[in-house]
This record gives structure tokens, sequence and C-alpha cells, in this order.
């Protein structure tokens, strides 16, 4: 009879705490469906920072809606960088350390970003999603398992012609309605939250200019993940070569005994590679690393090779280094008139190496996902994110769940579960941070 009563007592309480919850002034839906009808596609080998001027449209409309959210020091920099900070409520607020969360502007160049027309499957109940404007464009259970979990969810899409913006619109739609519950309901405790909202991090480069000290968080989370319950605190170690051919070039006519083509150098180490280099990213998945050439530019004169160099370990990237000059070597050999130059410059660390001695980040990010009732899976990201440069320069910042799929493509796809119990988990871990630092 006492459990039964006990029971009773819990129900009525976490239901009464749950009524005192009150939701934001507009949805994380609604928000999320303003922000990717705004074209904030960024743009490769542009020299300047934000790459495309259209980013902006949303830096400043994000920037105002910060400031009327309450947000104080709400600025843009020069380079189109969003900041903002939430005061905690604490009495002692320098007794939690400042969290901050980061989410990107900008999408992909792969795909376009321009008019994009939400397609809402309401109450999905199974089955392939085939895309209206363009019927070859289906999202298909066989390849999106994850379509199982969202029975009865709202599915949103893009039409099929343009990508949907859900990376990284989900995470600007997200922190800006946690911002919004956490104004709304006081008697949720929180330290001082830093906020940012990044361009070009598809295209690299925007990062650079973020000011971590000026910015005050302590510790921060990029929200930029896919499917609900992935956190990752793990991501490559990254390299890029280039591989250069230098030969001799002369007027063709008059080439006789003169003439170094460089190109047929670069050909021969091109299909050498192929057969010493298995781990290619057509044929690795999983914790596997890769190289990969992807990009050449030949003449006669110079041929230029750039190759990624991907691994999670980085006594793997160094192995991977020296599989190349082994080539190179081979290569050299073979054209012994071709000189061929070997350069490569890191490009970020796997943030795992920092992130080991802060294991508190992802322990309290897997606890608020279980109290949004999501559960947590780790998942090292094969790729980099905004994050990646940031832990190596000094901010320990792992990378959390949006609920979005399919990034970079007209196949990508977020629901309205995944932006609430998203936005849940924020809310959750900002709480966690005070509980745990009193
Ligand atoms: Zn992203």
């Amino acid at each position: 009879m006492k459990l039964i009563t006990a029971v009773f007592c819990t129900i009525v309480l976490s239901a009464s705490l749950f009524a005192q919850v009150k939701p934001p002034t507009e949805s994380v839906m609604g928000r999320f469906l303003r922000y990717v009808k705004i074209d904030t596609q960024s743009a490769e080998d542009q020299t300047t920072i934000p790459s495309t001027k259209k980013q902006l449209d949303l830096a400043n409309l994000l920037a105002k809606e910060l400031k009327d959210l309450g947000v104080q020091d709400v600025r843009i920099s020069e380079f189109g960088i969003v900041y903002g900070m939430v005061p905690g409520n604490l009495t002692d607020n320098s007794k939690v350390p400042t969290i901050g969360f980061i989410a990107h502007m900008d999408t992909s160049p792969a795909v376009s970003g321009a008019n994009v027309k939400v397609n809402i499957v309401k109450n999905y109940q199974g089955g392939d999603i085939i895309l209206p404007a363009d019927k070859t464009q289906i999202i298909s259970v066989d390849k999106n398992p994850d379509l199982k979990n969202l029975i009865g969810d709202d599915i949103i899409t893009a039409d099929g012609t343009t990508l949907l913006g859900s990376d990284d619109k989900s995470g600007c739609a997200e922190i800006m309605t946690m911002i919004d519950i956490l104004r709304n309901n006081s008697q949720i405790e929180h330290g001082n939250i830093a906020i940012a909202f990044t361009p070009d991090e598809e295209v690299g480069g925007g990062i650079d200019k973020f000011e971590i000290e000026k910015w005050g968080a302590k510790f921060a989370y990029t929200v930029d993940g896919e499917q609900l319950g992935d956190i990752s605190n793990e991501t490559w170690s990254a390299r890029t070569a280039t591989v250069t051919f230098h030969g001799k070039n002369t007027h063709p006519g008059t080439a006789k005994g003169i003439l170094i083509n460089s190109m047929y150098a670069a050909g021969a180490f091109l299909e050498a590679f192929k057969q010493a280099v298995p781990n290619r990213p057509e044929t690795t998945e999983g914790r596997e690393g890769f190289l990969h050439p992807y990009s050449a530019a030949m003449s006669e004169e110079t041929s230029a090779i750039k190759i990624l160099l991907r691994n999670f370990d980085i006594n793997g990237l160094v192995a991977q280094e020296d599989a190349v000059k082994k080539v190179i070597a081979d290569i050299q050999k073979r054209y012994p008139d071709v000189k061929i130059d070997y350069e490569s410059k890191l490009g970020y660390l796997n943030m795992k190496e920092v992130l080991k001695d802060y294991p508190q980040l992802t322990d309290y990010a897997i606890e608020a996902a279980k109290r949004a009732g999501v559960i947590p899976e780790i998942r090292p990201i094969r790729g980099g994110t905004d994050g990646s440069n940031l832990t190596a320069r000094g901010l320990p910042t792992p990378n959390l769940f949006t609920g979005g799929h399919n990034f970079h493509g007209k196949l990508e796809f977020n629901s309205r579960k995944g932006l609430e119990k998203s936005t849940d988990t924020l809310v959750n871990l900002v709480q966690i941070w005070a509980e745990k630092s009193k």
C-alpha cells in the first residue's frame, strides 16, 4: 500500500512539474521553418569571410531575435559571427562554468539552398517518402533505418529540388528555442550561457575568426549533429598533402630532347597510389581512416595533386604520410627528370585528445538526452566540426545531435520530435551543469 502511495505521489509530482514548464513564445518547428527559407549557402575558394554576403541575412535576423529574447552583449563581428550571453539566474553564477552553444548558419555549397519549399509528412505511418517536386528523390526506409523510429512524427523535408538546410538551421532554431524556454521559466536554474552562430562552417575558415576569450565560455557544445541521441566527442585528425611534379616546358614544335612533361609522372603517381593505398573513402567506414586524392591541376611544366589524410589515431596519420612518401619515392625512380615535392599541413586534431580530460562534458550531455527520453549514443564523426578547431585552440567542444538526417543533399530531413527532443536536451543540459556545479 505504501509503495502504491509513493508511486502515485511521484506521478502527481512529476506531472505537476511538467505542467509548470511554460512553452516557448514560438515553437522550435516554427523557428526552423522560418530559417530554412533564408538562403545562406556558403561558397568555396572565396577570399572574404563570410564567403557569401547572404549569410548575413540570417545573422542579422538571429541577432535581432536574441535581443528580443533579452540576451545580453549581442553583436555581429566583422566576420559575420553572432555572439551573445544569456545571464545565469543563480544567486552566484560564478560557481557554474559558462557553457557555450554554437550552431552554424551556412548551408553546404554542394546543393542549392535557395527557394527551399518545405514538405511536411504529418503523422508519418511508415514507408518510403517520395519528394513532391522530383519523384526520383526518395527517402527510402532501406537507406534510412531511423525512419522506423519516427512513426507518428511529422517529418520535414525539402521538395526534392534543394537541400532542406536542417544542417544547421536545426541547431540555430534549437538554441534559440532553448533561450526562449529558459526566459519563460525562471524556475529552471542555469549558469551563464554563451551563444554563437557562425558562418562558413561548410567551407572552413569562419571558425578561425572566432573570439574564444571575449566570448567567455569555459566549455562549449556545437549543436550540429545528426539523428536523435548522437553525441560526438571524437573526430578525425586531418592533414592535407600536396604532391607537386616539376617538369620542363618549351614550344612543342622545337621540344625534341628538351620537354619534360610533368603530367605523365602525376598520372603514374595516381595509378600507383590506387594500387598501394587500399583505404580510400569509397572502401572504408566506421573507425577506418582513409587517403583521398581530391583535386589535381596539371600542365607540362607543373602538376599538383592534393590529398586528404584522415585518421582517428594520430599515429595512423603518420603512417599514412609514410605511405604517400613511399609511392612518391617509387615514381621518382621511374621519372628521374621530374622533380617531385611533398608538403602537408595539419587541418585539425581528433578532439578526443583534449576531451578525454573533461569527461563531464560528454557525461552531462548523455544525462541530458536521457532526461529528454532520448537514447544517447557516442558516435565518432568521420569529419571535422567547428568544435574540432575550438577544442584544438583550448575550448573543449563536443558535438550534439539536432535530429537531422542526410546532410548536404536533397534527401535531407528532420522531424518535429527531432527538433523538440533536441531542444529539451539543451534545456536539460544547462540545468544539469547548474545541479552538478553547486
Ligand atoms: Zn553542419
